[in-house]
């Protein structure tokens, strides 16, 4: 077995803002399979110290970033855990990186050095007697691990970075650097960004491999247009920069079993979906008489792509559509789809919120789920809509372009489609591929054909896990974990 500690700010089902949570929190046990045993080292916030406030203690620091702290070991949540409890940095309402007013809290830099600097730490193996072969980051809360690691007293033990999102970079001062127990030197090897001090960056130049999400993410964010000014050190390090895509929970969303929704299915009872569909136009005051049933599941922002939604609802309502919208966010793009709701009544409908449980039935009923995102890392919800026979309609970027095949007709054909692309990201060319599926919808033996095939695409975290398993077996210079006879 190898052992990796994976450091990660969220994890799911503990604490979760977005996709980095579903990765921690899933990855350790898709792991088990491929000889790899996984223990996460997370921030002691109040969520977490509720399940593992009373864990063994393993470790103490009588100042670590200005106060005590202790570390925490035992099995939570069904993961393998060891927590920071630090309560001066971690003990305090509101959101994991900001306050309740949704400003950042304005000592992030130190929360999480203090979480790097200690899996710094645990990569010396003095703590517990535990011994990490790899030390496993995500994203710039934990971008300084590979440093610490690399300008330690040792740095025997390899490290990865996974990059879940290259617009956040925890960019922080350069007064910032002398407190962070790194020598000067290595300020300018790689730390120092923009003057200031780069967490993102510093990862990016430590780390002994990067990871990405997707493979077409990990090629575009070498370029200007996708690299956040990150791209020329991508480009440096390309010959260590991998992309391996996301899996989802193919348990929590089976729609054979999932008691969200108001009828299960399967590939071969596809048909069945026509009673989910009643109830999320129900749900959504759309008339039960309207067309093809488009959906948004979403946080509402720019990145998302949902204002060139917005720009196609009198277009999508024209072709004889209706459009549910269940997310939240950007408060003009909000206001801009609620006017459509009272432009459309009966046609477009809208729910402001997160709704775990809505949003399963939406997968499970509507006919298509519009994904028209400017940049997407992986994504999840075109994994979703897959598995659930919801056809996504995706702009061809990132994770999109990697896991939905375009219903061109060639692939049609070939009874290989899954959902809808398109190119570039305009309002225009989203217009078009609206189009393209109403009339796909249309075409009922073609449309089934493609949620059948969608519903059977590979979505799990299986194959994922073993790309991963195989990388920390490269890094450690062993054998790739092979099934007998492949
Ligand atoms: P990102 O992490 O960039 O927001 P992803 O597609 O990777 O985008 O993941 C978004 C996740 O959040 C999915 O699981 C999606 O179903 C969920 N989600 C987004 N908005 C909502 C909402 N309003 N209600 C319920 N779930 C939502």
């Amino acid at each position: 077995m190898i052992e990796v500690l994976s450091v990660a700010s969220e994890a799911y089902p503990l604490i979760k803002t977005g996709g980095l949570a579903d990765v921690a929190g899933a990855l350790p046990g898709a792991l088990a399979g491929h000889g790899v045993t996984m223990r996460t080292l997370l921030p002691g916030y109040p969520a977490v110290m509720n399940e593992a406030g009373g864990a063994r203690v393993v470790g103490e620091f009588s100042d670590l970033f200005d106060g005590r702290a202790r570390l925490l070991a035992g099995r939570f949540a069904g993961l393998d855990l060891i927590v920071l409890d630090a309560p001066h940095l971690y003990d305090r309402q509101g959101g994991p990186y900001a306050g309740p007013d949704g400003m950042d809290w304005p000592d992030n830099w130190k929360r999480f050095a203090a979480l790097s600097w200690v899996a710094g730490r645990l990569a010396l193996g003095v703590v517990d007697g535990y011994q990490p072969q790899v030390v496993h980051a995500h994203d710039w809360q934990a971008g300084l691990v590979p440093a610490y690691v690399k300008y330690g007293p040792s740095d025997r033990v390899k490290t990865v970075l996974t990059v879940h999102n290259l617009v956040f970079q925890g960019h922080f001062g350069p007064d910032v650097f002398s407190r962070l127990d790194l020598p000067p030197h290595a300020f300018y090897e790689g730390i120092e960004y923009y003057g200031g001090v780069g967490y993102l960056k510093a990862g990016l130049a430590s780390a002994d491999a990067l990871t990405t999400v997707s493979p077409t993410y990990a090629r575009e964010i070498r370029t200007p247009a996708f690299g956040a000014g990150l791209d020329g050190l991508l480009n440096a390090r390309a010959n260590v920069l991998h992309g391996i895509t996301n899996g989802i929970d193919t348990e929590a969303w089976n729609p054979a079993t999932d008691p969200a929704l108001v009828q299960t299915y399967g590939p071969s009872t596809v048909h069945k979906r026509a009673a989910n569909k009643a109830a999320v136009r129900e749900r959504f005051g759309i008339d039960q008489s309207a067309g093809p049933l488009f959906s948004v599941v979403s946080r509402l922002t720019s990145q998302k792509g949902i204002d060139l939604i917005a720009s196609n609802v009198d277009w999508l309502v024209s072709l004889g559509a209706s459009l549910v919208v269940l997310g939240s966010g950007d408060a003009t793009l909000e206001a801009t789809l609620e006017a459509a709701t009272i432009r459309h009544p009966g046609r477009v409908g809208m729910v402001k919120g997160y709704d775990e449980s809505l949003s399963h039935l939406i997968q499970g009923g509507a006919d298509a789920i519009l994904i028209p995102s400017r940049f997407e890392p992986c994504g999840l919800t075109q994994l979703y809509g897959l598995r659930y026979g919801c056809v996504p309609v995706v702009s061809r970027v990132g994770g999109l372009a990697d896991t939905v095949i375009d219903a061109n007709e060639a692939a049609v054909d070939a009874g290989v489609a899954t959902g809808l692309q398109f190119s570039p990201v305009s309002s225009e060319v989203l217009g078009e591929a609206i189009h393209r599926t109403v009339s796909l919808y249309g075409r009922e033996k073609v449309w089934r054909k493609l949620q059948r095939r969608g519903m059977k695409s590979e979505v799990s975290w299986d194959g994922s896990a073993k790309r991963y398993a195989d990388l920390y077996r490269s890094l450690l210079g062993l054998e790739r974990d092979e099934p007998a006879g492949d």
